[in-house]
């Protein structure tokens, strides 16, 4: 089922909010230990009685993965470095939950029978396990939207074969989805992306030039892992986000906006051709939308601070800066060129961000990586799996070579 489908029609069946005597959403998580995760798992542990744990699953941190087991009795953990599975066996061995290890047992994890699967691995490593996901049918939280700019129409397409539903958990795709009339969608003037402009909204070159990864990472209002808060201040996140859009909403690349709104309140918007403008909105807390999704089609109550628009006393806005931001270009040419293009986009700048946060390069040398690397390729269409990993091999290849030059 396409998102627009989901709208209208909530098969499967939701069993949720457990009623008395009924089955409990059966949740797994992948990529359990980071930002998404963790807020998931805060979120199960505060509805007992709602949902039951199938997998949990992560990269490295063993001792963050076997402590979330134990907390929610996950009936399997899956860690996805086969070098540490006797460590994950070691630490669950007084436990029920059986350990696995390895890219397969990721996949496998994935798809193990499930009501809910969170979708919360970070970059394109998360593509096969969200496929698997989709292929079984389930209802998928996605936050990993590395997997729609570099696969949309592919894993679209396994989501409509294996009868899932996705739910965007991106806070700015979760509030289009709100406030998206799905039935009516020629009524759409518009989307709006909001962007809360970083850490360097208001920084000159020079200090982005200079910037660290310790400055690029503390993102003003939201809370969230590395990679997408260095995307967050290169603008590259917006930039993602605007292919996600386009791959979940039935709009066309001109009709995505992006405006920077530096409180993060209204988390995105709908304009009708009516003059009509739908927006949804709430404080900064991934808990929201994650809690939205977890419990669709029902709510169920998150911890997010409420908001008080009285105490903030205004919300203002303004348009991006193309200049000191140029991933937003990247990214909408990406878009518009299709094909290889937004998977070289997305491989070029998981390689970049990687080698920012090494200190192989400079800030402002990522998007100019993503940039040479989009120049240097011969791009082509794309027909299936095997082109989209063969092409995100090959950028990464050539990312790794700009960077070893640049270093
Ligand atoms: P994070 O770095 O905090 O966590 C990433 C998770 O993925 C960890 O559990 C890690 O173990 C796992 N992982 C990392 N590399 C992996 C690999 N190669 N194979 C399998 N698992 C791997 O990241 P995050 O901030 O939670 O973001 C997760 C995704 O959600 C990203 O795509 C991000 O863009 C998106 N997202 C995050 C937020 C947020 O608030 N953090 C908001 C919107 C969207
Ligand atoms: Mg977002």
């Amino acid at each position: 089922m396409t998102p627009m489908d989901a709208a209208v029609d909530v098969s499967p069946e939701p069993n949720f909010p457990a009623a008395e005597g009924a089955a409990l959403r059966r949740v797994t998580i992948l990529g359990s230990t980071g930002s998404i995760g963790c807020n998931t798992i805060d979120l199960i542990a505060r509805h007992p009685g709602a949902f039951e744990v199938e997998a949990l699953t992560a990269q490295r941190r063993v001792d963050r993965l076997a402590e979330q087991a134990r907390a929610v009795g996950a009936k399997q953990a899956v860690i996805g470095d086969p070098t540490l599975h006797g460590a994950l066996e070691e630490a669950l061995a007084d436990t029920e939950t059986v350990a696995a290890a390895g890219p397969e047992a990721l996949v496998e994890a994935a798809a193990a029978p499930a009501d809910f699967v969170m979708a919360g691995i970070v970059g394109a490593a998360g593509l096969r396990p969200t496929l698997a996901a989709a292929a079984q049918g389930t209802i998928i939280g996605l936050a990993n939207k590395e997997c729609l700019v570099c696969a949309g129409s592919l894993l679209l397409a396994e989501v409509e074969r294996g009868g899932a539903t996705l739910l965007p958990v991106d806070s700015e795709h979760n509030a289009i989805y709100q406030v998206f009339d799905f039935e009516r969608s020629e009524g759409v003037e518009k989307i709006v992306l909001t962007a809360s402009g970083g850490p360097f909204r208001e920084a000159t070159m020079e200090t982005m030039a200079a910037a660290t990864p310790e400055q690029a990472v503390a993102h003003p209002n939201w809370d969230m892992g590395a990679k997408i808060s260095v995307d967050s201040a290169t603008m590259m996140n917006k930039g993602l986000e605007m292919i996600e859009a386009f791959h979940l909403f039935p709009v066309d690349a001109e009709q995505i906006e992006v405006l920077v709104h530096p409180q993060s309140v209204i988390h995105s918007m709908v304009a009708y051709v009516d003059g009509s403008v739908l927006a949804q909105l709430g404080t900064p807390d991934m808990r929201t939308p994650i809690a939205y999704s977890l419990a669709w089609p029902a709510r169920i109550a998150a911890p997010s601070p409420k908001l008080d628009l009285a105490a903030l006393g205004r919300l203002t806005f303004e348009p991006p800066d193309p200049v000191r931001f140029p991933a937003l270009r990247l990214a909408r040419d990406a878009l518009t060129q299709g094909g290889s293009a937004p998977i070289v986009l997305n491989a070029a700048n998981e390689v970049a961000v990687g080698g920012f946060l090494d200190r192989r390069i400079g800030f402002l040398a990522i998007a100019e990586t993503v940039e040479r690397c989009l120049e240097q390729t011969n791009h082509r269409a794309v027909t299936g799996l095997d082109d989209v990993y063969e092409i995100d091999r090959a950028a990464r290849d050539l990312a790794e070579r700009l960077l070893a030059d640049a270093g």
